[in-house]
Order: C-alpha cells, then sequence, then structure tokens
C-alpha cells in the first residue's frame, strides 16, 4: 500500500446542490441491522421518501422497534434479496460471516454494496464480486445524533468512499444516499476505505478511547495513590473532563483554554507537554503502524474466533477498578444524567 502524501489538500465537500435523490429512484435500498447506525439510516431514508427494508435475524430484538417505526422488516437475506442497495450497519466483527451467508449469495449485477466503515473491505474480510458498486457514507457522530439532527431539518457531517465503481454512478449514488439521511445538509466529505478505515481505528485506540480513558486512570491513580480520597480524585480526573471536552468541541483548544481560569491555561500549557512528550508520539506511531499493516485487524478477527477471552478479561479488570468502583457511587448522586445504566452486557462471543 502507498503511504499518503505528506502534504494533502484539504478534503473535497459535497451540499445538498452536489447530490440528487433522483439517483436513488426506483431503487430499493435495504439497511442490514437496525442498532445505533441501523435505526437512524432507516427512518431518514423512509422519512425522505426512499424505498427502505430493513434486514434483521428473526430473533432480533429491534425486529419489532423497527416495525413500529413504521418500517418494513425481513430477514437478513430477504433484505439481501429485495434490494438493490444494501447499507451493511451490524457490527464490524460479524459482517463477514453475514456477507458470506446471507447477502453474497442474493448480489445481483449493478447492485451497490454500502458500509458506514471500511474495516471489512479495506482488511478483505469482505471480497464483493466485480459488477457490484462498493462505496461507503460514514456519518461522524453517533446514530442518535444523525436521526434527531435530521429530523431537527439539518444532518451530522459524513465522510464518502467509492471502493468500486462497477456501474459509473456509483459516487451519484453515494451522494444521493448521503443527502437522503441528511448529510449533504452538513456536508460530506471525499475519503478513500483506507484512509477512513486506518485513522478511525488510529483515533479510537490512541486518542479517543484507549488515550484518553488511560489518562484519566492514571491521573486518578497518581492522586489515589498520593493519599487523596478518591471521589475527590473522581470529580477532578474524569468528571470534569466533559466540561473540557465540551469547550474543545464547540471552539477548539484555544477555547477550551480561553474558558478555564489563567492558572489552569498557564498550568497546563506549561506542564500538559511533560505527561504527553515525543515518547508518547513514537509509540502513537508504533500504534498507527499496527493499523497500518493489517497486525491488529488480524488480531481483532483471531479475538473473535477465539471467542473473546482477552476481551472479556480486559473487561473484567477495568470493571474492577476503584475508579469505576466510585464512579458508579458518585453518579447515583447526578439525577440529571439520563441513562445512569451501570452495567453492560458481556460481548456475545
Ligand atoms: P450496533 O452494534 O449499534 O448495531 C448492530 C445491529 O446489528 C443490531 O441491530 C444487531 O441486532 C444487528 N446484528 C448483530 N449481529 C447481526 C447478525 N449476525 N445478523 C444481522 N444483524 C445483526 O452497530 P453500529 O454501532 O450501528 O455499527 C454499524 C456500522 O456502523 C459499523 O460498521 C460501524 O463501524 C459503523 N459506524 C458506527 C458508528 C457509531 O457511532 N456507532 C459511527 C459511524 C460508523
Ligand atoms: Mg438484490
Ligand atoms: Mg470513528
Ligand atoms: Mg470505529
Ligand atoms: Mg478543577
Ligand atoms: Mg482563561
Amino acid at each position: 500500500t502507498t503511504k499518503p502524501t505528506k502534504e494533502k489538500m484539504k478534503a473535497q465537500t459535497y451540499y445538498n446542490g452536489d447530490a440528487n435523490l433522483n439517483d436513488l429512484s426506483g431503487k430499493t435500498i435495504s439497511v442490514i441491522g437496525y442498532g445505533s447506525q441501523g435505526h437512524a439510516h432507516a427512518q431518514n431514508l423512509s422519512d425522505s421518501r426512499m424505498n427502505v427494508v430493513v434486514g434483521l435475524r428473526k430473533e432480533s430484538s429491534s425486529w419489532n422497534e423497527a416495525e413500529e417505526a413504521g418500517l418494513t422488516v425481513m430477514e437478513t437475506s430477504e433484505a439481501a434479496k429485495a434490494g438493490d442497495i444494501l447499507m451493511v450497519l451490524i457490527p464490524d466483527q460479524h459482517q463477514a460471516d453475514v456477507y458470506k451467508k446471507s447477502i453474497e449469495p442474493h448480489l445481483e449485477a449493478g447492485n451497490a454494496l454500502m458500509f458506514a466503515h471500511g474495516f471489512n473491505i479495506h482488511f478483505g474480510g469482505i471480497t464483493p464480486p466485480d459488477d457490484v458498486d462498493v462505496f461507503m457514507v460514514a456519518p461522524k457522530g453517533p446514530g442518535h445524533l444523525v436521526r434527531r439532527v435530521f429530523t431537527e431539518g439539518s444532518g451530522v457531517p459524513c465522510l464518502f468512499a467509492v471502493h468500486r465503481d462497477a456501474t459509473g454512478t456509483a459516487k451519484k449514488t453515494a451522494l444521493a444516499y448521503a443527502k437522503a439521511i441528511g448529510g449533504t445538509r452538513a456536508g460530506v466529505l471525499e475519503t478513500t476505505f483506507r484512509e477512513e478505515t486506518e485513522t478511525d481505528l488510529f483515533g479510537e485506540q490512541a486518542v479517543l478511547c484507549g488515550g484518553a480513558s488511560e489518562l484519566v486512570k492514571a491521573g486518578f491513580e497518581v492522586l489515589v495513590e498520593a493519599g487523596y480520597q478518591p471521589e475527590i480524585a473522581y470529580f477532578e480526573c474524569l468528571h470534569e473532563l466533559k466540561l473540557i471536552v465540551d469547550l474543545m468541541y464547540e471552539g477548539g483548544i484555544e477555547r477550551m483554554y480561553y474558558s478555564v481560569s489563567d492558572t489552569a491555561e498557564y498550568g497546563g500549557l506549561s506542564r500538559g507537554t511533560r505527561v504527553i512528550d515525543h515518547n508518547t508520539k513514537k509509540r502513537m506511531k508504533m500504534i498507527l503502524e499496527e493499523v497500518q499493516s493489517g497486525f491488529f485487524a488480524d488480531e481483532w478477527m483471531k479475538e473473535n474466533a477465539e471467542g473473546l477471552p482477552n476481551h472479556i478479561r480486559m473487561r473484567k479488570k477495568l470493571g474492577n477498578h476503584k475508579i469505576e468502583q466510585v464512579g458508579k457511587e458518585l453518579r447515583s448522586m447526578m439525577n440529571w444524567i439520563p441513562d445512569n445504566k451501570q452495567s453492560r452486557p458481556e460481548p456475545e462471543p
């Protein structure tokens, strides 16, 4: 694979005027899966007067929910048969199996196979036939936001990428789909499967999920080991992070520093670079290399094939961490938190 060039142009961006819903007319869109993304795509498409079918397993707990939303629900293979455009919105680690069993046998020349994340196409878990369009429309937000913002008249920005243009119309179809879920109201940025997949994995591993939670835990541990009360350490290292992230989200790092006290700003600017230094960056680069080489993808698929032994072990270990214990108690004092669900189910092996 080729490395991206050091200096990239600004991403090409498309808006409502660049996309035409008529490019989907006469087509049936099958949304496979009705989770975070699936429910939002299916409902937005339906509100945009598209011909939508939801594909689920017969035993799926979402079946009734989708029907109650007024959608037509079919078993996955029936939905694959019915659809001209198939959007695959089930968890990435199950997509290859479901594709083999229930989707591939029903693909016809000129159909389109769509994804909201490039993992399986990029790492070769799914290899669609040559006569099928393959492209991605990936909202840069969770499904509930994709749905809510759409009903309010705007949209969540999306990425789109064409992996294979068998019909010559893949790009038009992708942009029309993005329009139908509200994406072009905000802007749809062009990328590649490789760029989307690799940056998504790197971001969640090094910064968003892995990096941020370890930073929080390490700070909490330092305070508790120094004899401070865990409740106070929790507030300082975890709870207050939301305020900081909200400020960055709304106005960048500068806005955040503008809003906090001058003492916090000076302390952060002068000390932060001692916590995250060039060695941290070196380790981040190693993590990026594991993503780029496919080492991470192989590890994750092997972990699934073996029934998730390490995943379950690491999840349990985190659950036993003092920050999680004290957090449960403190959050029960915060009755404005809408969903105080404090445990999550085991992952399905
Ligand atoms: P999810 O876990 O919320 O939903 C999964 C859905 O798939 C559920 O309806 C479940 O019942 C169904 N499902 C599970 N196994 C199935 C099977 N074997 N056969 C049929 N249906 C099955 O998933 P999600 O988070 O919406 O992710 C879907 C895709 O969207 C993934 O490719 C993900 O990377 C991508 N994505 C997610 C987000 C996000 O914020 N959640 C954002 C952008 C892209
Ligand atoms: Mg079909
Ligand atoms: Mg992501
Ligand atoms: Mg991801
Ligand atoms: Mg403080
Ligand atoms: Mg200030």
